[in-house]
This record gives C-alpha cells, sequence and structure tokens, in this order.
C-alpha cells in the first residue's frame, strides 16, 4: 500500500496514475503517512461540475438550486427569501448574476472547499 503524494489517497502498490486525482506517481512519490498531512491539501477536487452549478444558478437561481448543489445552502435560502419577497424579481437577478460569477471564477469552490470544474 502506498499513498498519492497530491491528495493522500491510498493506492495499490502497482498503482502508475492516482485513482482519485489523476495525476503521476512517481518513484519518490511513495511516502508515508506522516508526509501525507503536508501535502494534502493540493488537489481537493469536487465531484460537482461547475457548468451545472453556473447554469442551475443562471435558470432557477432565484429558488437557490445551483446554490443548494454546490452546498451553500445559506446562500441558496437568502436567495429563496428574496424571491419570495419580491415575488421573483430581485431573487432571479441575483442568480442570474450569481451563475455568472460561479462560471467565470477560476478554481470556485464547492461548501466542502473542493475545486470545482
Ligand atoms: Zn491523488
Amino acid at each position: 500500500m502506498k499513498f498519492c503524494k497530491f491528495c493522500g489517497v491510498k493506492l495499490e502498490d502497482n498503482a502508475v496514475f492516482c485513482s482519485r486525482c489523476g495525476k503521476q506517481l512517481e518513484e519518490e512519490v511513495v511516502i508515508n503517512s506522516v508526509g501525507i498531512n503536508q501535502t494534502n491539501a493540493t488537489c481537493e477536487k469536487s465531484s460537482k461540475s461547475k457548468i451545472a452549478a453556473g447554469l442551475l444558478q443562471i435558470f432557477l437561481g432565484g429558488l437557490g438550486i445551483g446554490r443548494f448543489y454546490t452546498g451553500h445552502t445559506d446562500i441558496a435560502v437568502a436567495q429563496l427569501v428574496v424571491s419570495i419577497v419580491t415575488c421573483g424579481i430581485a431573487g432571479s437577478i441575483w442568480g442570474l448574476i450569481d451563475g455568472i460569477v460561479i462560471l467565470t471564477t477560476k478554481d470556485f469552490k464547492d461548501a466542502d472547499g473542493k475545486i470545482m470544474e
């Protein structure tokens, strides 16, 4: 058993590529569990799609759907409340802008701090 230097996932001894982050493993990449803590946070990637989140926000942002998807439920609930209070007008505009922000932000992160692609 060895560990990926980039994300710390456990891998088979004969693994050439990390099954989680996809980076190529080199001989010196084989590290013990002590080393993982120093290199762990570099390649945490979200399983969620930034494109999907952005489009959901653009079209359904008034309901906070895209933000529910990314796990930002506090923002999503706020958008929902604003939509209800303003009969959908301000919430929809917020959702549209929020969706564009999600799509154009480099390394946009979900609620777990993982980068979405
Ligand atoms: Zn990895």
